[in-house]
């Protein structure tokens, strides 16, 4: 085995990191992890320590690590047939399987599945089919997307673009001019403290209908929304949210995508968060819990409407000019089919709703009452915590303190517990597997407080 200096020097000399401040690494001034082993919630480094990973990776093991029947299902793949291409009508057990255990799960007025291999080029290729689908139906001027302030939806030129974080825009020439930002929907956030849940709603519906006005709807092909915003922050829209957008897009013709790539397969103790929020998506953009990253694969679920007009586009042009080499890759696939498998036999869409809620009462019955914690909100499995410099006041610590960071890297030390510093504000965020136990949404619960304590007394 390597010894952990050689890998280090060598990570520090070969290694370009994504989403990491390049230059500190260099300098090795970020604590560099090399992680060895993973089971159930936890993971082990190469020295041996345990960790209780409350993030799931990126909130995308959603089965847990070391399941051996998703790891015989890839390895059977792997010998049998490691790889064949889907163009032009090819496909493996695992990739026809597969899209139909998908389609059973989704809405039902959903039709097809198209596979990738991340959440980011599934929102590429959605954008793609939608520009398509408005030529084909006449309509060349119908193509900008509205994207949410604090949504994510991958880090491309065009979802990068639609990711509505500054970090992802700055020097990099972005966002493409088609694409355009609203209202994030988060409460807690609103401006006008004066703003009841339903104003605020409210509040949302006009800034939408001002900008649709101001563009022309005759220009606006599409809206994209995670049902809870989560890299932005792990935010669940205030009541009655989806519904009221959704009704001002139906006016105006304008296509939903729900970005279902953490939210989907179960996170909110439901199958897809369109289910949870009664969403009536025209696409869904699935990807991480589709095999819980055992494997790479990512999917676009077209809806019937936008089915029959791609299926006259091919009629009127040709061939559909979209595809990648490893489109429905059949290792991916064979991973997906036994990680759906997994998780209907050991029940874990309802485990995530109870043993989830359980994680959210239990974080706001220990903190709730802390003067430095503004908000505690979740859904299922998934929660957070907000810290503010005055609860009363509302007032945000101003993040030179990297207060977040701090409480994230705290809890590590003191109970090597894993949570996620939140790209921006001070928010932690907790997106466990599954399979968590109440015990080990205890021990979450109990690194928090400790770690909160010890940052801000
Ligand atoms: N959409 C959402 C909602 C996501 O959370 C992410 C990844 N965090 C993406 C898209 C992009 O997925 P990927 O990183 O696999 O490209």
């Amino acid at each position: 085995m390597l010894h952990n200096d050689q890998l280090e020097q060598w990570d520090r000399e070969n290694f370009f990191h994504p989403s990491t401040h390049l230059a500190e690494f260099a300098r090795g001034n970020l604590q560099q992890r090399v992680i060895k082993t993973g089971y159930g919630c936890h993971i082990e480094d190469r020295d041996g320590n345990k960790m209780l990973d409350a993030f799931a990776g990126l909130y995308c093991v959603n089965v847990g690590y070391g399941r051996p029947e998703i790891a015989e299902a890839i390895a059977e793949q792997a010998t049998e047939l490691a790889y064949y291409h889907s163009y032009v009508g090819h496909g493996t057990e695992a990739s026809i399987t597969l899209a139909k255990m998908v389609l059973d799960r989704a809405p039902d007025h959903m039709s097809k599945v198209y596979f990738g291999l991340s959440g980011s080029d599934a929102n590429e290729t959605n954008i793609k089919l939608i520009w398509y689908y408005n030529n084909i139906l006449g309509r060349p001027e119908k193509k900008k997307i509205i994207s949410r302030w604090r949504g994510y939806h991958g880090s491309g030129l065009m979802t990068g673009s639609l990711t509505g974080l500054e970090l992802f825009h700055k020097k990099f020439d972005l966002p493409l001019a088609q694409v355009m930002h609203t209202v994030a929907p988060d409460y807690f956030r609103r401006d006008d403290l004066s703003q009841s849940e339903s104003d605020f709603v409210a509040y949302c519906v006009a800034e939408l209908e001002a900008q649709i006005a101001h563009e022309g709807a005759d220009t606006i092909a599409a809206f994209i929304g995670e049902p809870v915003l989560g890299t932005g922050g792990i935010v669940p829209p205030p009541a009655g949210y989806w519904p009221a957008i959704q009704a001002v897009l139906e006016k105006h013709d304008i296509l939903l995508i729900a970005d279902e790539v953490v939210t989907g397969f179960g996170r909110l103790g439901t199958m897809f968060g369109s289910d949870h929020y009664g969403m009536r998506p025209d696409l869904i953009t699935i990807a991480k819990g589709l095999t819980s990253a055992y494997a790479p694969l990512s999917g676009s679920i077209v809806s019937d409407k936008m089915w029959k007009v791609l299926e006259q586009g091919t009629d009127e042009n040709g061939p559909i000019g979209h595809g990648w080499t490893y489109s429905a890759h059949p290792i991916g696939a064979a991973a997906g089919v036994a990680n759906l498998q997994l998780i209907d036999t050991l029940n874990l869409v309802e485990n995530a709703g109870s043993v989830g809620t359980y994680l959210n009462d239990t974080m706001r019955a220990a903190l709730g009452d802390h003067p430095n914690v503004g908000d505690i909100r979740g859904e299922g499995m998934i929660c957070a915590v907000e810290l503010v410099a005055d609860k009363d006041m509302r007032i945000f610590f101003d993040g030179s303190d990297k207060v977040g960071p701090q409480i994230a890297a705290k809890m590590l030390e003191q109970d090597n517990v894993i949570a996620r510093a939140m790209p921006q504000g001070d928010i932690i965020g907790f997106a466990p597997p599954f399979c968590l136990t109440r015990a080990e949404a205890d021990t979450v619960v109990a690194a928090t407080s400790r770690a909160v304590t010890a940052v801000l007394g």
